[in-house]
């Protein structure tokens, strides 16, 4: 089997990777994360420049890419560079539902969105909903030829920078149903919408969303009404798989960093990686790295898959990045000694951003346990 990037993907992580690596340095993103807006404006619009969000969509959503290996080429170099922008948020998460579902007045807004003029949110996890994409208790009610909204939402990524939320709300049924969902395109500044914002740990801010008679027209529903819960497992079913491929850049970033160290700190007159207890470490280290990349190459080409195929493999993959992102982070801390608790220290932001990833959309136990029940359908 090839493994090799096809010629396009190839020149995309050519460019994105040379960009990164001189523009966006410790120094740069230390300071984007200290910042009010937790993101770098200038920085995104360059990045959709080099047509880097135009890679997240499909020709006919208005890109050039949006496959699974189109993502997973962008994710890890993103990962790779620690970038704490929400590509995700707005473009695998909220900008996919729309390219998915929205009728063509409300694709419209994707022509900004590759462009890098407008940035989404999704707001979906609520405070009791933990990584159960069913539990959703915030309602949409008719009225007067309108809907209303009324809830709260939990940890919504990029909900201040987002000219418009995805917003999703029950419709009928109990708050556990898969039945009975559907998703609203709300503009930010909608009366009853407010948002109480605060920066998360990896990088990047995040808000509580809270929706208190909200109204928006029937012309701001996504896709059929009550209908959309397996469009948005697919939804977050690419989004898994950009989160691993970001860990295993990421990852890739703390081993290159560690042999480099290795190499570099002395102690008893010669460096560290000359001692036969580091190198074990390193090179146990390094397997289970490529195992990592051999589940994130798995699942990308499972993603057009049916359900049960497409989710088993793309939680054997999140699982597996979990775990072995914990050991990756764990160890290259502890090869490194003090030094790499120092945010001036590239890897201190990296191993944070690989522990971080792995509470996104599901954890290493909760996709261990999606996998055994998707293994048994
Ligand atoms: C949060 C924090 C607070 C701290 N507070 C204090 C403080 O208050 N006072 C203070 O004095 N210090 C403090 N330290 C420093 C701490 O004591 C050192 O970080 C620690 O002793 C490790 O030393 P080092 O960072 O120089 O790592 P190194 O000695 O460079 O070790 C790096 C790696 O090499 C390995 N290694 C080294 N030698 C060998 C060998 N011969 N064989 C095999 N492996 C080897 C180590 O196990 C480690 O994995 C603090 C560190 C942290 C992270």
């Amino acid at each position: 089997m090839n493994f090799e990037l096809t010629s396009e993907r190839q020149m995309l992580q050519d460019t994105l990777r040379r960009y990164l690596g001189d523009r966006y340095t410790t120094e740069v993103r230390n300071r984007i994360i200290e910042s009010d807006a937790g993101m770098s404006a200038e920085i995104w619009r360059e990045l959709a420049d080099l047509g880097i969000v135009a890679a997240l969509f499909t020709e006919d959503q208005g890109g050039f890419g949006g496959l699974g290996f189109d993502i997973v080429t962008v994710f890890e170099e993103l990962g790779r560079a620690g970038v704490v922008e929400p590509f995700l948020d707005t473009a695998v998460l909220a900008g996919g539902l729309v390219a998915d579902l929205g009728s063509e007045a409300q694709r419209a807004v994707l022509e900004r969105v590759v462009g890098g003029e407008a940035q989404l949110a999704w707001a979906h996890g609520e405070p009791t909903s933990r990584y159960d994409l069913s539990h959703v208790e915030t309602t949409a009610r008719s009225l007067d030829g309108g809907i209303e909204l009324n809830g709260r939402k939990s940890v919504v990524v990029n909900a201040e920078a987002a000219e418009a939320l995805v917003v999703t709300a029950r419709e009928s049924g109990e708050p556990d149903d898969p039945e009975g969902l559907s998703l609203f395109l709300v503009p930010g500044g909608t009366p009853g919408l407010s948002l109480r914002g605060y920066p998360l740990m990896g990088g990047a801010r995040a808000a509580e969303v809270t929706l208190e008679t909200v109204h928006v027209p029937e012309a701001a529903r996504l896709g059929p009404a009550g209908d959309v819960y397996s469009a948005i497992e697919r939804r977050v079913a690419m989004a898994n798989v950009a989160l691993s491929a970001e860990a295993l850049g990421a990852m890739e970033t703390a081993k290159a960093l560690t042999v480099a160290y290795l190499g570099t700190r002395k102690q008893f007159g010669r460096p560290i990686g000359t001692f036969q207890a580091l190198q074990h470490r390193m090179a146990d280290l390094m397997i289970e790295l490529e195992q990592a990349r051999s589940a994130v190459i798995l699942a990308a080409g499972h993603m057009a898959d049916e359900r049960c195929s497409r989710e088993r493999h793309v939680s054997a993959a999140k699982n597996l990045i979990g775990r072995v992102g914990r050991l990756v982070a764990e160890e290259s801390i502890q090869m490194h000694g003090g030094i790499a608790m120092s945010q001036e220290y590239e890897l201190a932001h990296i191993a944070k951003r690989i522990v971080m990833l792995d509470h996104r959309l599901g954890d290493t136990d909760h996709h261990m346990e999606r996998f055994i029940a998707f293994s048994h359908v």
